[in-house]
């Protein structure tokens, strides 16, 4: 995935006015590593970018975003108050929305996320339930974490939706207390003991009045989200909405 940091670096790095520097040095690193599609791992043809055409089709949609009370929003229910919740696609092992969230967490493919978030944040901008959100706050990872990955996912995957929506990205305001041990491994309960309480705002004003859009990559137990809502919550007048990439089918 080095090939495509570096890509994405110096396209970005480009003027905008320049599309045919850009476009020679997508020339030139295609002829050494020709880019695969992290979801199914083919060769992508000429102006595919990122996700092959065939797996963008195949990759199961929620539409939740356009379902006020769907299953994902229905599970938090009773739990915390949030304005709307919405993931963009089903997550199943072995699916196509699988190995593009794994190349993101564990293979530095930013790219995939960029990509997951572009696509999130194009169905949110046409969903009236999602109206009005002043800032993306994607939920933070323990800098411990962030040392080994580089990089937090839901942060690359908020860059994504930014480009679509025209809206900022706060990171330094909802922050993560004390490091959580590996959650894989838990029980829905203890993932909850485990991350209960700690999250906390750093500068809560900062947040009062706003509509918080908040941004994970996968939704399964809804203990992260909850707590991050916790913390969010205690601002006076704020709304909080959730928007991830993936959830499980419920
Ligand atoms: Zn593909």
């Amino acid at each position: 995935m080095l090939y495509q940091t570096i890509k994405l670096y110096l396209c970005r790095t480009l003027p905008k006015e320049r599309p045919v520097m850009s476009e020679l040095i997508n020339n030139f690193f295609s002829l050494f590593y020709p880019e695969v599609c992290p979801s199914c791992g083919n060769l992508l043809n000429k102006g595919e970018e990122t996700v092959c055409l065939s797996c963008r089709f195949l990759m199961p949609r929620t539409g939740y975003e356009t379902i006020p009370d769907n299953p994902l929003a229905r599970m938090f229910w009773g739990r915390i108050r949030l304005n709307a919740v919405s993931a963009c696609y089903f997550f199943a092992k072995k699916g196509r929305v699988q190995p593009l969230i794994h190349e993101l967490k564990y293979k530095n493919n930013r790219a995939a996320g960029y990509f997951l978030g572009k696509e999130m944040a194009k169905e949110i901008k046409q969903s009236t339930f999602f109206e009005g959100v002043d800032y993306i706050v994607p939920v933070p990872l323990h800098p411990k974490k962030i040392r080994v990955r580089g990089y937090n996912q839901s942060e690359v995957i908020a860059s994504g939706m930014r480009e679509v929506m025209k809206i900022p990205i706060i990171t330094d305001n909802l922050m993560r207390a004390v490091a959580t041990a590996s959650q894989t491994k838990k029980s829905r309960e203890a993932r909850w003991q485990n991350v209960k309480d700690i999250f906390v705002l750093n500068r809560p004003y900062l947040f009062i009045g706003k509509h918080i859009l908040l941004i994970d990559d996968v939704i399964t137990t809804g203990s992260t989200i909850e707590a991050c809502g916790n913390a969010l919550l205690m601002t006076p007048g704020i709304k909080v909405s959730v928007a991830a990439a993936a959830c499980a089918p419920g």
